[in-house]
């Protein structure tokens, strides 16, 4: 993959911004700015920020068009995104000058950036790695599309009550999201359930067609993924599902009411809301219907956009890869063979040779409760055509296996095919039908990948070791430094030099400063007010009064027995004890801060959520700790309140079970953002 220039950068014009502004509240909300609401302000200055991303929006799909350079397609499930402003804003390298403008029309533009709901399309380590992915690749100039799901309901907002966790929807497009394209013109059919039948062409060919189906229209709205200081603009395309047509009443004439209304019901179910599972495969019917349709969709327009440009489709790999975000995309590979064979009437082996080079797969994780197994009973119900391509791909694959291993000394033919199989023992193996039909399988850490090669994936990486390789995760340092924490950027750049913001890497020339007195004591008054900004959220948001001058010590991510939230809140527990038996001991006073979404149907996940509050309520309120220690539980950790307690973290927690953490990507915004990791 080559990155691709864009002919010119459109700048960020000052004076057409205001202009837009007031021209926006007046034509959207017949209303002045005085009159306005802050959520109409937000949405008129973040149209007038659209107008201006549509420029180079268009500029780089037309420079890509003539470039033609090969294109990722990264689906996945989940793209955590957060807020779209502030973070278009600093990638335009308009922030300050918009945050003047403001200022000039007597606006804040924190104050505006709070109006916008995070978009929380994820649940969170591997939603928000898509999200990081696709800032990062805008960045670098690739050509690149996300794909993904246009969820009514996003991730649910926590609400604490009495210490315990309450779910509340998320209903993020309440107030419409101005920066989203609808897209009709691009709209798909997606197919679900019905029979395949097969008939005999003139020249002897097999015909397969998918018949009593039941089918939805995937409609794309695209999102703009700026890119940091280059002019270009990437594509976030989330598909919404609508009923093929309307209600009609000569299907209610022609005995098909009852199709007409289960049609119209499985558009509406399929998108209106995200799995709240992190690490964990519930099995859901609805979840497999959600795959499916947003893959359907990415890979017909995949091929039809190849097919726009190119007359060869045996070279698709040379343009196109589909990058599958763990397994939850996988049925792109059968998607695929389905869309070469039976719409552009290719042979098997030509249909598998492309699709063996144009998918790849990320492995998130070892733990087997998150390993995707379809019965084969539900997935030939609802994917028939698919599931007919997923058997073949599995009886060539036995063969394979036989081949190979047949007359090798030692080897257990049946224990390898029991171990390896795509279908076995009544189900569909996702993972393993990823690894056999892509070119590369990845780890997400060096260990991680080593775990796959020497254990959990041995006889797949014993039959083919040239796909294995790793790729670190990681994360942008333009949301997780330079928007969320412009103290310790500016200090970083006035030190370093601003090559940091698109080369991390620059930032260790910070090296020399580390025994600087002078530089120590900047950073820590940086710390200071990043903690004094944090405490400020925590007195609004718990009401209760935590001492920036003490220790914070974090741990927010997902709530997971594995992650050992417990460990965490029983070590405080034994330090409280130990404080009541020792009043006079020495003692640094330390606030323990939380943030954690418990799945909401983890038991234990959120009786540790209870556990967190208990102790909180105890502590915070026994007037011989006053002082000492303090315990936070932060409501609805997401994207937009990560960015503030970074920043004012000291010591950041990554104390997971040894192995289960595949990668971890929390740890690096904390390290980012100059805490200590305490593991
Ligand atoms: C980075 C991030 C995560 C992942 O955190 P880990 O500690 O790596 O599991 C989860 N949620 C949000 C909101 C994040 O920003």
């Amino acid at each position: 993959m080559k990155s691709t220039t864009t002919t010119r950068k459109v700048n960020f014009d000052k004076e057409l911004f205001k202009r837009s502004v007031l021209y926006n509240v007046m034509t959207l909300y017949r209303k002045t700015l005085e009159e306005a609401t802050p959520q109409q302000v937000f949405q008129a200055v973040s149209y007038a920020i659209k107008d201006q991303i549509i420029m180079n929006w268009m500029d780089t799909q037309k420079a890509y068009e003539e470039q033609d350079p090969k294109t990722v397609y990264y689906m996945s499930m989940e793209f955590l995104m957060g807020r779209a402003l502030g973070n278009s804003l600093i990638n335009m390298q308009a922030y300050k000058p918009v945050k003047d403008a403001c200022r000039e029309l007597g606006l804040d533009l924190n104050v505006i950036e709070d109006q916008e709901p995070d978009a929380a399309l994820g649940n969170g380590g591997l939603g928000r790695l898509a999200a990081c992915f696709l800032d990062s690749l805008a960045t670098l100039g690739y050509s690149a599309y996300g794909c993904g799901i246009r969820y009514r309901y996003g991730m649910f907002k926590q609400k604490i009550e009495d210490g315990y966790q309450v779910e509340v929807p998320d209903n993020w497009l309440a107030d419409g999201n101005p920066f989203e394209l609808r897209r009709p013109e691009y709209a798909k059919e997606v197919k679900f359930g019905g029979y395949v039948s097969v008939r005999t062409d003139a020249n002897g060919r097999s015909v397969f067609t998918q018949e009593g189906y039941q089918s939805v229209r995937a409609i794309p709205y695209d999102l703009p993924i700026v890119g940091y200081g280059n002019g270009i603009v990437n594509t976030l395309r989330i598909w919404d599902a609508e009923p093929v047509e309307c209600f009609q009443l000569d299907a209610f004439d022609k005995g098909d009411y009852q199709r007409s209304v289960e049609q119209e019901n499985l558009a509406r179910n399929i998108v209106e809301v995200l799995y709240p599972n992190d690490n964990h495969y519930a099995g859901k019917e609805l979840r497999l219907k959600q795959q499916y349709f947003f893959i359907s969709a990415s890979v017909q327009e995949a091929v039809d956009k190849y097919m726009r440009k190119h007359d060869d489709i045996k070279k698709f790999p040379e343009k196109v890869t589909f990058q599958l975000n763990d397994t939850h995309p996988t049925v792109a590979i059968a998607e695929l063979m389905r869309v070469l064979m039976d719409d552009y009437y290719l042979t098997w082996d030509e249909a598998w040779s492309i699709t063996t080079r144009t998918c790849a797969y990320t492995n998130h994780t070892i733990m087997s409760e998150a390993l995707e197994k379809w019965p084969i009973d539900l997935f030939s119900r609802l994917l028939p055509r698919i599931y007919q391509i997923v058997e073949e791909i599995n009886r060539r694959f036995i063969l394979e296996i036989q081949d190979k291993y047949s007359n090798v000394p030692g080897v257990d033919v049946n224990e390898k095919i029991r171990k390896m199989a795509i279908i076995y023992d009544g189900q569909v193996k996702m993972a393993h039908l990823a690894i056999v039909s892509g070119y590369s399988v990845n780890g997400v850490a060096q260990l991680h990948t080593e775990i796959l090669k020497k254990q959990e994936l041995r006889d797949f990486y014993e039959m083919y070791p040239e796909k294995f390789n790793n790729k670190t995760n990681g994360i942008t340092q333009r949301r997780f430094l330079l928007h969320g924490n412009p103290l310790l950027a500016d200090w970083v750049t006035d030190h370093v030099g601003n090559e940091w913001i698109t080369d991390l890497p620059q930032i260790s020339r910070l090296k020399i400063y580390a025994e600087d007195k002078k530089a120590q004591q900047e950073f820590l008054n940086i710390k200071y007010q990043n903690k004094v900004r944090l405490a400020k959220y925590i007195l609004e948001h718990n009401d209760v009064e935590v001492d920036p001058r003490s220790i914070f010590d974090v741990q927010v991510k997902r709530l997971h027995e594995y992650k050992r939230q417990l460990m965490n809140i029983l070590h405080i527990m034994y330090l409280y004890n130990d404080l009541k038996e020792h009043p006079d001991r020495d003692f640094y006073p330390r606030t323990f801060i939380f943030g954690a979404k418990a799945a909401a149907g983890y038991r234990n996940a959120k009786l540790t959520i209870k556990l967190i509050n208990s102790v909180a309520d105890v502590i915070n309120n026994d007037p011989d700790i006053a002082g000492k220690i303090k315990v936070i539980f932060i409501e609805n950790y997401n994207v937009s309140s990560a960015e503030i307690i970074f920043a004012a973290a000291d010591v950041s927690e990554q104390i997971s079970t040894a192995s289960k953490e595949a990668s971890g990507t929390s740890n690096m915004k904390f390290m980012l953002n100059g805490a200590l990791t305490s593991q």
